[in-house]
């Protein structure tokens, strides 16, 4: 089995208790649970689709040929694997790298909301239209948005999304991969802006009673 995250945090506890998850017929043909990888305090987050064939027996997310390319996209800004956090919306693989169904997403959606929840990232970038879909709560597919930051609670706290290509579109279609490397280059300005708290609702305010004060 695969060590999925760093010893002693938070997030290995949660790992650990993810591993024996059977709360969809995913968990019938799975090797193991792809929880996710990477800075358990990372600012940056990428979310992408699910586990394949290689991800499912390695136990990391994103080691076959879209993983390559993801870590290209990484090197050229200045970023490696290790300084990020890599997860899926699914964490087991669909058989036959099938689309994931909506009962299995609706299933595995906390596990994602509780890792954003720990890492507690600036700027979540999902990788195509499930994780976009789902983190944005809006049907808009990534063809329509990627490269538009939105600001979302998700774990309770503000986060920036990007929604960008999947890299494994991107691999075989060029002017894809153009659009996905210039959306990339966006990433460390996003990095360095500040994220402003949403605003809370202004408090009801009660009138109180006049008070006379006196001069001395
Ligand atoms: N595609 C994904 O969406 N996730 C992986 O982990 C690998 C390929």
């Amino acid at each position: 089995m695969a060590e999925a995250v760093a010893a002693g945090t938070e997030l290995d506890v949660y790992a650990a208790q993810t591993a024996s998850c059977t709360r969809c017929r995913l968990a019938e043909g799975r090797t193991q649970v792809v929880f996710g990888n990477g800075d358990p305090n990372a600012d940056l987050m990428f979310v992408g689709e699910a586990p394949g064939f290689h991800e499912d027996k390695q136990g990391f997310p994103f080691v076959g040929q879209a993983g390559k390319l993801l870590d290209q996209l990484l090197g050229g800004i200045g970023l490696a694997r290790d300084m990020v956090f890599v997860a899926n919306v699914l964490k087991c693989r669909p058989p036959g790298n099938r689309d994931p169904m909506p009962d299995e997403i609706e299933a595995c959606e906390s596990h994602l909301f509780r890792q954003v929840e720990l890492i507690q990232p600036k700027v979540v970038a999902t990788l195509g239209n499930f994780s976009t879909k789902l983190l944005s709560g809006k049907p808009l597919g990534i063809t329509r948005v990627h490269g538009q930051v939105q600001q979302v609670t998700l774990g309770g706290r503000s986060v920036l999304l990007y929604p960008l290509y999947h890299p494994a579109a991107a691999l075989y279609t060029p002017s894809m991969l153009e659009v996905l490397k210039e959306d990339f280059a966006r990433i460390p300005d996003l990095l360095g802006q500040v994220v402003e708290p949403v605003p809370e609702p202004e408090p009801l305010r009660v009138a109180e009673p006049a008070v006379q004060l006196g001069l001395f």
